[in-house]
């Protein structure tokens, strides 16, 4: 599934129900006092952080988010319940912006709740203007509107484990063969636009698209990408067998890496090597797996036609994060 991870959206509080205009009825007596109650106040709208990194794909539909307004008032004096609270559920990493205020909220840790915007106050009813100069007010007020807003939210993506390396070296191939996610595969370079989100075991695998010379100037599609990069807690390096300089190969990956972010390439990585079935024999694999030991003793081969290796390198993910 496509992960988004930017979206505008609009947020309303609730409107304050109105006050009222009541009068008690009493017996032998044409009008009572004034009751009438005041209206309930709107119900606010939160964001709240929660772990579900496909939240904001859903929410291409909906982008309209507006809280339950209060009550109005009641006879004998009742204030109209208010109206109910608004939780908009975000992905842990989101980053919420006012674009009027420029306001920002930053939800870090699962369960964190911030008030985005305040109901509006319930109006007054006509049993609060009485005084001694006026028994029988005939006067309301009717509910405050709730505050409204435009939102900006941006997610860094947080994955576990993300997938890097040129074009075709096999990223989404792996990334559907270890979860469920259904990303396509193709022959030519581009084929992922946006980095693919799937889950393994409950760990979050990402794979980060378009890692090509010159992402990191912003030339190439990974520019936007590279930042999800920094969170995740394992970098899987995929260099395709079917090149014909593998360490050149790595290290083109590497620079891009590091001319974006130099502490990037002290993240915990290890190779894959892919596409072995492409290779004549074992002994050609077992040479090409040497040569990378060289830049990153943690090699592991695999081919999508080999259930086993795939198998292998599940297991050896599992124990790394
Ligand atoms: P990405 O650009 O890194 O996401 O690469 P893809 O996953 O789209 O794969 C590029 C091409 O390599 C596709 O045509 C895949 O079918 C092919 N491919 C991926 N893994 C293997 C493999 O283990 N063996 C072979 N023979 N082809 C593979
Ligand atoms: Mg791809």
């Amino acid at each position: 599934m496509a992960f988004v991870d930017e979206l505008t959206i609009i947020a309303r509080a609730g409107d304050g129900g109105d006050g009222v205009v009541r009068f008690r009825h009493e017996k032998n007596r044409e009008f009572g006092g004034p009751s009438g109650g005041d209206g309930g106040r709107g119900g606010n709208v939160y964001i709240k952080a929660v772990r579900d990194v496909h939240l904001l794909a859903r929410y291409r539909a909906q982008k309209e988010f507006v809280a339950d307004r209060g009550e109005a008032g009641k006879k004998d004096g009742l204030t109209g319940a208010g109206g109910a609270d608004l939780d908009i559920l975000l992905p842990v990493g989101s980053v919420v912006t006012n674009r009027a205020t420029n306001e920002q909220f930053r939800l870090s840790q699962e369960g964190e709740r911030h008030l985005l915007l305040a109901g509006g106050d319930g109006g007054r009813g006509n049993e609060s203007f009485k005084s001694s100069t006026n028994q029988a007010p005939r006067e309301r007020t009717t509910g405050e509107p709730g505050a409204s807003g435009e939102f900006f939210i941006e997610v860094e993506l947080i994955a576990d484990i993300g997938l890097i390396g040129l074009p075709s070296a096999g990223k989404s191939s792996l990334l559907n063969a270890l979860t469920k996610a259904e990303v396509r595969v193709g022959d030519y370079p581009f084929t992922t636009l946006e980095p693919n989100l799937g889950e393994c075991y409950g760990f979050i695998i990402a794979d980060i698209p378009g890692l090509i010379e010159g992402a990191a100037d912003g030339r190439g599609l990974g520019h936007k990408f590279l930042r999800h990069v920094r969170r995740t807690k394992l970098l899987v390096h995929l260099v395709s067998a079917e090149g014909n300089d593998l360490v050149g190969d790595y290290q083109t990956i590497r620079r891009e890496l590091a001319r974006f972010d130099e502490n990037l390439l002290t993240k915990k990585e290890i190779i894959v090597l892919t596409k072995t079935d492409l290779l004549p024999d074992q002994k050609t694999i077992a040479a090409a797996v040497d040569k990378l030991k060289k830049l990153n003793p943690q090699v592991e081969a695999i081919s999508l036609l080999a259930d086993d290796s795939i198998k292998k390198l599940r297991e050896k993910l599992l124990t790394l994060v």
